[in-house]
């Protein structure tokens, strides 16, 4: 039988070089850098049989505090995508997280976050497209046209914690990536690993572990 393996893999910060809310810029198409390793990482993750990639990014901060609206987040990703594909990546799905809750609305202080389209109650079950929520991976597995659980192996390769965390809530592994900006969780990350959670230095390395089966 095929194993059935699922990566989910972070956009901002891992797939693209990131230094906070990317896309915001009028240059953002000028700005895009790809992360070393990625082309190649994808690739290798591409000629294993029965594995399944979802990219899965959180957009729901920046829409929120109103620094880029839904189309240039959908052209965005479109960009990212197409500049993968032209380079013989497959992508199964691309999803994207819209919203942030009452918390995030708070602590940022939105100012009239009630009367905010991007800002939904904690019990909105919309919430669960955040990370480290799996609602993305779970959308991504309808469009393939399977289950979460169908899956005998998940992965969640990114450069935050809540990465790592979306990982270990799906029932799989949580890979967090080293990109040079984010030492500081790679540290938070390094004094608490446990099986379920994986440092590396960079994508590629990511992409062997799970064609290596770790
Ligand atoms: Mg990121």
């Amino acid at each position: 039988m095929v194993r059935r393996v699922l990566v989910g893999i972070d956009r901002d910060g891992t797939i693209n070089k990131d230094s906070g809310f990317f896309g915001s810029s009028e240059n953002w198409k000028d700005e895009l850098e790809i992360h070393e390793g990625v082309v190649e990482g994808i690739k290798l993750l591409n000629e294993c049989e029965g594995l399944k990639i979802v990219v899965a990014t959180d957009q729901g901060s920046g829409l929120s505090r109103g620094i880029y609206d839904l189309n240039r987040i959908n052209k965005v990703n479109k960009e990212i995508w197409s500049v993968l594909v032209e380079k013989g990546i497959k992508i199964d799905s691309w999803q994207s997280g819209l919203y942030v809750g009452y918390d995030y609305a708070k602590k940022h202080k939105i100012e009239n976050y009630l009367e905010n389209k991007w800002v939904v109650a904690m019990d909105d079950v919309r919430l669960r497209d955040r990370k480290p929520g799996i609602g993305m991976l779970e959308k991504g597995c309808k469009e393939i046209g399977c289950l979460l659980s169908d899956f005998d192996k998940i992965y969640y390769i990114g450069d935050r914690i809540r990465d790592v965390e979306t990982g270990v809530n799906a029932g799989g592994k949580g890979i967090l990536v080293y990109n040079g900006l984010n030492g500081e969780a790679v540290e938070e990350i390094k004094s608490c690993l446990d099986s379920q959670q994986v440092v590396v230095d960079n994508f590629y390395e990511a992409c062997k572990l799970i064609v290596d089966g770790v």
